[in-house]
């Protein structure tokens, strides 16, 4: 395993395999290493980027304290199988005279978009920075942010990037809870009341699976789960088709529901996708983690 901090040595290091790369803020989670071991499953070489990125942070926002530990990531990233850690500095990411910028303005105005102005901004100019900059035949993303891998797909294609983009399940706590690095701000009746979010995701995928497609129906069996949970201040439970990122009111095409919330200080998101499959809906409740995961269990 390699750790470098520019991109000419992570593309040295990865020699001339078939490559898979997980773009990642750090501080690793079961979620980030499904993607590595997925990657590592399917590719000759996997490269992590851990880099925080401060262009996709608000003013108002967590980038000052926003978790971080290198060290602890490159052993996590190690043992799910990656073969080079890439971890630039702000300044080697973005130095002096860094001027470009990209937007996937069609799909980053709606969701998160609305609360975060600038924010998908950000994440699409690192993405294809790092597209460009390492080459990856294969990038890996989570549908835990539903509308970043809408946006990333549509980069991607549009920029004519001659990769894979795969998105991959949700991977949740054992309760529910999806996991985040964010989580950590939790206190434990935050925490609790937290679980409100995939509570009422998990009625939506009940509901779709027994034949609801109404969207007003199943953004009210989200919204109302949030609703009682009193440390929850809810931003939006929306319908969303997939492809364009707009909200939709039925169900007859690929979507996702997608969550947002205050829980005390901290921004939760969480989404069910509903894929479509034959002729039939088929709600992703993601995967929740065994008992002795990865970080937490494994050794
Ligand atoms: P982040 O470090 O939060 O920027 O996330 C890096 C990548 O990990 C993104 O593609 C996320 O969608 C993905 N990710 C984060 N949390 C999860 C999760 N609970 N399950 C699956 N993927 C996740």
């Amino acid at each position: 395993m390699q750790v470098v901090a520019t991109f000419a040595a992570a593309r040295e290091a990865a020699g001339d395999g078939v490559s898979g790369l997980v773009p990642t803020m750090g501080f690793l989670h079961e979620g980030h290493l499904s993607l590595i071991a997925r990657a590592a499953a399917e590719c000759e070489v996997v490269l992590v980027s851990v880099f925080v990125n401060p262009l996709q942070f608000g003013p108002d926002e967590d980038l000052d304290r926003y978790p971080r530990d290198l060290d602890r990531d490159v052993e996590l990233a190690r043992r799910a199988g990656a073969d080079v850690v890439f971890a630039p500095s702000v300044e080697q990411m973005y130095p002096d005279g860094h001027a470009t910028r990209v937007s996937v303005d069609a799909l980053a105005g709606t969701l998160c978009g609305r609360s975060r102005p600038g924010h998908f901004e950000g994440v699409a100019t690192v993405v294809a920075k790092l597209f460009g900059g390492l080459q990856p035949d294969r990038a890996y993303f989570g549908r835990k942010d539903a509308q970043q891998l809408a946006i990333i797909t549509r980069l991607a294609t549009d920029l004519s990037f001659p990769l894979a983009v795969v998105g991959m399940p949700i991977v949740r706590e054992r309760d529910g809870l999806a996991m985040s690095s964010r989580n950590v701000y939790l206190s434990d009746q935050e925490r609790h009341d937290a679980l409100a979010l995939s509570r009422g995701l998990m009625r939506v995928a009940d509901a779709v699976a027994a034949g609801e497609r109404s969207g007003t129906v199943l953004e009210r069996l989200a919204a109302d789960e949030m609703c009682e949970a009193p440390l929850v201040d809810p931003e939006y439970a929306e319908l969303t088709d997939v492809a364009n990122v707009i909200n939709i009111t039925r169900l007859d095409r690929p979507a996702f529901l997608a969550v947002a919330a205050r829980v005390g200080s901290t921004r939760l998101i969480d989404n069910v996708h509903l894929d479509l499959v034959g002729d039939r809906f088929v709600p992703d409740r993601g995967v929740r983690i065994a008992d002795a995961g990865v970080v937490r269990g494994g050794g």
